[in-house]
């Protein structure tokens, strides 16, 4: 039996509206098959009001045993780095988190805001937000660089803007069952079985995407990268190989990606007219993808494009 406790920090609720919506294996799968305790949760935890601030008491003195500490949302350490801006049972969140993550096995961080700060600890950051273990792509998070839980792993990051629900669930699975050692971390700290492959692969408009044909917003065909921003190929997640809802992704509905896997998430200031806009440089997209070396890839795409008689748009193709 493996104890859960999961708290949230500067967070909208969107990673547990995900998680509540895991597939493989469902959150009852969880606690009926996976031998999953939840001992509380914002959303499903039975417990209310001073029994709470008793219950985290107990894991943060080892009276109750706490397996894995999974965080939603940022850590909030504003104003002035006192935490008040975020006070959960008597106390700053802040106080908690390093207290209940000193005292678990396993620590777990869900969603972009848990991981790396995400929206919130975006500039000019007000609630002074942060991630678990990283702030943004430097690993300068709440818990500093060096934390280890008592299982002597750093925080494992399970980013998303929400996480994919089976990724949450299959993570605790790995770590409830044992597996966590064997699970293998990238330099984000994310499991490498969800987070190698770009989001690119099984995306439908791969074909479009090496011909450089131009698509847009809700239109079959056509590839996103080359005018409304999709970051398809500059981010590592597996939206295209474990399908939303088995169903689906924003890709194959032809929306852009927007990268929400990354620690630089969100790319861009969110002023209007900047997230879905691919950003140019002498008419080719000024990000390179899958790492390529810049001026090889500039070199390799204005030769393509200028001299193949297959970049064109989907317009152009269709006459
Ligand atoms: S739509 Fe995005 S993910 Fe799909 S091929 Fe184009 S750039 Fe890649
Ligand atoms: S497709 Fe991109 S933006 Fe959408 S969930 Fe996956 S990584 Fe995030």
């Amino acid at each position: 039996m493996a104890n859960v406790l999961w708290l949230q920090g500067g967070a909208c609720s969107g990673n547990t509206m995900s998680f509540l919506n895991a597939e493989e294996p469902t959150v009852v799968d969880l606690v009926t098959d996976f031998g999953i305790n939840i001992l509380w949760h914002p959303s499903i935890g039975l417990e209310i009001g001073d029994r709470v601030g008793e219950l985290l008491r107990d894991c943060v003195s080892g009276k109750t045993a706490l397996d894995i500490f999974v965080f939603e949302g940022s850590v909030v350490q504003g104003p002035d780095r006192t935490g008040m801006m975020n006070v959960f049972a008597d106390r700053p969140m802040q106080d908690w988190v390093r207290e209940l993550a000193a005292a678990a096995s396993f620590v777990v961080a869900v969603g972009d805001c848990a991981c790396f700060g995400g929206i919130p600890a975006t500039a000019p950051n007000p609630s002074e937000s942060t991630g678990l273990q990283f702030h943004k792509a430097e690993k300068a998070g709440f818990l500093g660089a060096g934390f280890t839980s008592k299982a002597g792993l750093p925080v494992i990051n399970i980013p998303g803007c929400p996480a994919h629900p089976d990724w949450i669930s299959q993570i605790l699975v790995a770590v409830a069952t044992g597996r966590a050692k064997d699970l293998l971390l990238d330099a984000k700290q994310r499991p490498s079985t969800f987070f190698t492959s770009y989001t690119q692969t099984g995306c439908t408009n791969v074909n479009s995407y090496a011909q450089k044909l131009d698509g847009h917003f809700g239109q079959r065909g056509g590839c996103l990268f080359y005018t409304v921003g999709c970051r398809g190929p500059m981010t590592r997640s597996s939206c295209n190989r474990i399908l939303w809802n088995r169903v689906s992704s924003k890709t194959r509905t032809n929306h852009p990606c927007i990268g929400c896997t990354e620690p630089e998430f969100p790319h861009h200031d969110l002023a209007p007219g900047t997230v879905f806009k691919t950003p140019k440089f002498m008419g080719l997209p000024k990000e390179v993808p899958h790492g390529e070396h810049k001026l090889v890839y500039y070199f390799r795409a204005g030769m393509e494009k200028f001299l193949l008689p297959h970049n064109r748009t989907l317009k152009e193709t269709s006459k």
